[in-house]
């Protein structure tokens, strides 16, 4: 299975990143071996003074398809997660500059936190769910996917022009504002409406 993750897909975080503004999805790959093992802690890597967080949207694929029209787009996911797309922001800042992938910042072992599923039937409509990030119980990162460049149907559209979407697949759906550094014994928690979908310590 794959993770394909959005970037740049919400206003404020691209200002707060000093990013243009797209005019086409970015879109960068975590191999399977990022995905955190349930209930282990995260370490932060060796080579990284600067690890940030950014508590994204999940979407996870339950069909195979490709080139799939957005109008189709909602019959390929039936659940919504919450996770966190860690990123080693001084190696990313080093790779941008010299025109270089991200994969070393983004797609390290570790890097995709998954948390639990919920049923899309949850909700009324799915552009328009609040979700957050809680560090050390105080809320750092707020977001709403009504605020997304890229809506969830439009995102499985412009990825499965590139890329066969399998069962399985893992969509990160971009982060907004709040992004920060993670530091040892930091406690994050994420949140879709009311309900903690994950909880992990920095180590
Ligand atoms: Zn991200």
């Amino acid at each position: 299975m794959k993770l394909i993750c959005i970037g740049r897909n919400y206003t404020d975080h691209i200002k707060e990143l000093a990013n243009e503004k797209p005019t086409d999805p970015v879109v960068f790959l975590k191999p399977d071996t990022s995905i955190l093992l349930k209930k282990q802690p995260f370490f932060i890597p060796d080579f990284s003074e600067d690890v940030h967080h950014e508590v994204e949207v999940l979407v996870k694929i339950n069909r195979v398809g490709k080139h799939i029209a957005k109008k189709f787009a909602h019959k390929y996911y039936d659940e919504i997660g919450l996770g966190i797309d860690f990123t080693a922001r001084d190696l990313q800042a080093q790779l941008k500059a010299k025109g270089l992938p991200w994969e070393k910042a983004k797609g390290f072992d570790g890097a995709a936190v998954v948390g639990e599923w919920l049923s899309k039937e949850d909700f009324n409509d799915i552009n328009n769910i609040n979700f957050s990030l809680h560090k050390n119980d105080s809320e750092v990162q707020r977001g709403n996917t009504s605020l997304m460049l890229w809506k969830i149907d439009e995102i499985i559209e412009y990825v499965s022009k590139y890329f066969t979407l399998k069962i399985g697949d893992i969509i990160f759906t971009g982060t907004p504002s709040g992004v920060g550094k993670v530091i040892a014994n930091d406690q994050l928690k994420g949140y879709i409406e009311n309900k903690q979908l994950f909880s992990i310590t920095v180590k």
